[in-house]
């Protein structure tokens, strides 16, 4: 099944190339959302390349334009609707530009709907599962075929060959799972990227043999609940075979559920600290057990401690991070109190805190208790004084230390270029470019919560 779309993908593309012919064309391709949309985005640029488009640098320069959209928040759908919209008047220059639209947005009827009604100059749209049938697509837009909105329904299978075109050499997302089965009340998924579904662990382990022989120095296994992979083994079985391969690298994963940290795969963290980076990201939501339930995330607040106990004693020095939403329905003083308390016990190294934004669809969008944008907004500047003070903390321990940086990109201020610690640590230092995509070595003269300064040790 997976090789005939495969195949049904590389005929389209071979016809849309032929209809091009020689004449250079472009592509612009504009990526909102999370990690996963930019992989996905991958290997629409990877189709894209196939059929000879070379990337645009803005849609004005651009032949053809793919929005790869966001629904996790009311807001991520108005900026992709908003940005559409600045798409109009160019459309109305360029007859022949060919705009598409696809990711989360486009896997719900309604926004669908006003895409069909409202924006008339989108040729097509693509839900995140039916990426394979984008050359037929365009290949139907260009020829002057009928609009096309397509939805490839809850359990899509899983398609492999599809050709990818990395942004950068040195990091690389490997997907391994898609899909969600969790359900928790607050949260689309499930809804907009269907049911779990895992890759096979041969087609995963070759993409990452291909990316580190093209000079990858960190992989990224990406999935909404990377840890409960399941294709033909489970996930520590699948990470130690990665961390064992060959190369100088290094392997992270996200998002992992909490519910879901087996001691074997805290085991293989532990064997393979050279490999795997020692950093767990480990959303919490909520401290409260009462919230919890309402959230559906199937794990207390006792066996979430139990999990960062397990990871702390295994592998000493790792670092935690997490997601917290403020003011979820039914939020009382004390429910927010036992997340300040999880917070202030934990002392994350980093969080990523959110207001509660209802989404349309979800089952906390209809519960009672909504909090006021005013509590909620005190409750989030109480949560993030504390945090900064816990980061803080954590950060001033590595001034004068030396640190295996990987550099990923150039810093804000000139001669400067940031990386990542292994555990995930952000470093601002001194450095010529040219280290981009290197591990290197930092002398740490500064600590912020949030940035380590230094400069090049070597
Ligand atoms: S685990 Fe929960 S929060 Fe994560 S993608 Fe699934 S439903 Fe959403």
């Amino acid at each position: 099944m997976s090789q005939s779309i495969a195949e049904n993908a590389n005929t389209a593309m071979a016809a849309v190339r032929q209809l091009l012919g020689e004449l250079p064309h472009r592509a612009y391709i504009a990526t909102f959302g999370c990690q996963q949309n930019e992989a996905d985005s991958e290997k629409l640029r990877g189709m894209a390349y196939e059929m000879g488009y070379e990337d645009a640098a803005s849609p004005q320069d651009a032949d053809l334009v793919l929005i790869n959209t966001c629904a996790i928040r009311e807001h991520a759908e108005q900026k992709v609707l908003s940005y559409l919209g600045t798409l109009k008047a160019l459309k109305a220059e360029k007859p022949g530009l060919v705009i598409g639209v696809c990711g989360c947005m486009t896997a719900q009827e309604h926004r669908v709907n006003t895409l069909r009604e409202r924006y008339p100059y989108v040729s097509f749209t693509l839900d995140p599962a039916s990426l394979a049938a984008f050359p037929a697509a365009l290949l139907d837009a260009l020829e002057g075929g009928k609009r096309k909105f397509l939805q490839s329904g809850e359990t899509p299978p899983v398609t492999e060959g599809l050709p990818t075109r990395r942004v950068e050499r040195h990091r690389a997302w490997i997907s391994i799972m898609y899909g969600c089965n969790n359900f928790c009340s607050y949260c689309i998924v499930p809804y907009v990227r269907g049911r779990e579904r895992s890759r096979l662990s041969a087609d995963i382990i070759r993409e990452a043999e291909e990316v580190i022989a093209a000079g990858c120095r960190e992989i990224t296994l990406l999935g909404q609940n990377v840890n409960s992979y399941h294709g033909d083994c489970d996930f520590a079985t699948l990470l130690d075979r990665i961390a064992a391969l060959p190369g100088d690298f290094s392997v992270r994963f996200m998002t992992s559920h909490p519910k879901d940290v087996p001691d074997s795969l805290i085991a293989v963290m532990a064997k393979h600290r050279d490999k795997i980076a020692p950093h767990f990201h480990l959303p919490l939501q909520s401290g409260s057990d009462a919230i919890l339930a309402r959230m559906n995330r199937r794990y207390t607040r006792a066996s979430y401690l139990e999990t960062v106990r397990k990871l702390r004693e295994s592998i000493p020095g790792i670092a935690l991070s997490t997601d917290i939403i403020i003011g979820f329905p039914g939020e009382t003083d004390e429910d927010f109190a036992a997340t300040m308390e999880v917070l202030r016990t934990v002392r994350f190294d980093m969080i990523y805190s959110f207001l509660y934004s209802p989404r349309k669809g979800t089952p906390a969008a209809n519960m009672e208790g909504q909090i006021s944008p005013a509590v909620r907004s005190a409750r989030m500047a109480e949560l993030l004084d504390a945090q900064n003070e816990i980061a803080l903390s954590l950060a001033l321990p590595y001034v004068g230390k030396t640190l295996r940086v990987l550099a990923d990109g150039k810093g804000k201020m000139p001669g400067t270029v940031t990386g990542r610690t292994p555990e995930n640590r952000l470093v601002s230092f001194e450095a010529p470019e040219s280290v981009i995509g290197e591990f290197v070595r930092v002398k740490i003269e500064r600590a912020e919560p949030f940035v380590l300064r230094g400069v090049l040790a070597d």
